[in-house]
């Protein structure tokens, strides 16, 4: 009887409107993307790259701490003595097919050398696509270390 009664009144109905009523007045919440954007942590980690010194050596000295920390086995790096005695890759690759995104790399970096980038929007069509080389890695780090700088800066008080 209840029920019948319930429905004769359409009180379901009457909840769902007043639920409806009570949201349609505040500020919402969704976001129209990729038009408009949410703010994204300092530790995000997206796209890998590889960082320089201000006087364009690279920071990377070929310890493969990196390489022997990822639980993905997705960074493969290959290395020589230089000239002058220092030690540098002659290959570093992410296979971001593998790559979980962990940030263990960067943790264990001791030279903020390899970081991850706040860059989300990227894309592969094929496998290949998403192997990055040394070279590449680098090319990001080159166009983005203004904003991998302010991010290591923002992050640093807490570290
Ligand atoms: S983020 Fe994690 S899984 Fe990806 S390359 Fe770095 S250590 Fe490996
Ligand atoms: S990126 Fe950092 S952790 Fe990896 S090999 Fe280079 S210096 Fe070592």
């Amino acid at each position: 009887m209840t029920d019948f009664l319930k429905s004769f009144m359409l009180i379901e109905l009457l909840k769902g409107m007043r639920l409806t009523g009570r949201y349609a007045f505040k500020s919402k919440i969704t976001i129209e993307y990729p038009e408009e954007k949410t703010p994204l942590s300092p530790r995000f980690r997206g796209l890998h790259a590889l960082r320089r010194y201000e006087n364009g050596e690279e920071r990377c000295i070929a310890c493969k701490l990196c390489e022997a920390v990822c639980p993905a086995m997705a960074i493969t790096i290959e290395s020589a003595v230089r000239d002058d005695g220092s030690r540098r890759t002659t290959r570093y690759d992410i296979d971001l097919n593998k790559c979980i995104f962990c940030g263990f790399c960067e943790e264990s970096c001791p030279v903020d050398s390899i970081v991850e980038t706040s860059i989300l929007e990227y894309h592969g069509e094929s496998r290949s696509d998403l192997y990055f080389t040394k070279d590449m890695l680098l090319a990001v780090g080159d166009k983005f270390e203004s904003e991998i700088a302010a991010a290591k800066q923002a992050d640093a008080k807490y570290r």
